[in-house]
């Protein structure tokens, strides 16, 4: 006989920029709201893109989040809820083995644990937290934007400096929007030098 659920499970959405993550992690909170489960929200406190408190998708779409900066910081708020959604974990600057532990132990726990963020960086190198997020992940979703140069399925994203590719000695993480990110597809994108 299978073993009943206690509901623990870790979803991840990765992809590369506006790819629809945070649209599609609007969308499974809005069910988890519809279905009057208790929830709480969360976003990096360094991605301070649109406005502090809050996660915009790119459509316009926004839901209500709380700005944290560590998994300490999650855990500690997870305490009475069962389910839990972090956007742009990418941004969460922690050790991405703490990142792991700590959402490992909420679904452990029976958290519902839903993250989304950028699987590479603009190097199109993986992020650390992610990629192991997805290895332990139950559920994992890989989205795709449009290469805005041939119209194919994008999965990375081209950082640009007036127009030409980020040198590869930039820093990692740094927010921007359509004047600093490009979707690309494979053969379109520029790697960094
Ligand atoms: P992400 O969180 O992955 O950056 P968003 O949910 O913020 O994505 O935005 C997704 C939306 O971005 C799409 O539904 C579309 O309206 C818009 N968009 C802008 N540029 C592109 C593109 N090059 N490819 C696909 N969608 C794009
Ligand atoms: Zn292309």
């Amino acid at each position: 006989m299978t073993r009943p659920s206690t509901g623990g499970r870790i979803e991840v959405i990765c992809g590369c920029m506006y790819s629809g993550k945070t649209e599609e992690l609007i969308r499974r909170m809005r069910q988890v709201m519809i279905a009057r489960q208790s929830c709480r929200i969360f976003t990096p406190r360094m991605d301070t893109r649109y406005s502090v408190g809050h996660i915009a998708s790119h459509t316009g779409a926004k839901l209500e989040a709380e700005p944290v900066n560590s998994m300490q910081e999650i855990i500690r708020k997870s305490d009475d809820v069962h389910v839990i959604a972090i956007d742009e974990l990418h941004f969460l600057e922690d050790d991405p083995t703490a990142v792991l532990i700590g959402c490992q132990s909420l679904a452990d726990r029976g958290l519902r644990v839903i993250i989304a963020g950028l699987d590479q960086n603009y190097r199109a190198e993986p992020f650390p937290g992610m990629m192991q997020l997805m290895a332990v992940a139950e559920q994992v979703d890989k989205l795709y934007a449009i290469c805005v140069h041939c119209g194919a399925y994008a999965t990375r994203s081209q950082r640009l400096i007036n127009g030409s590719p980020a040198p590869a000695d930039a820093a990692t993480l740094l927010v921007g929007g359509l004047e600093l990110y490009e979707a690309r597809c494979r053969s379109c994108y520029e790697p960094a030098r």
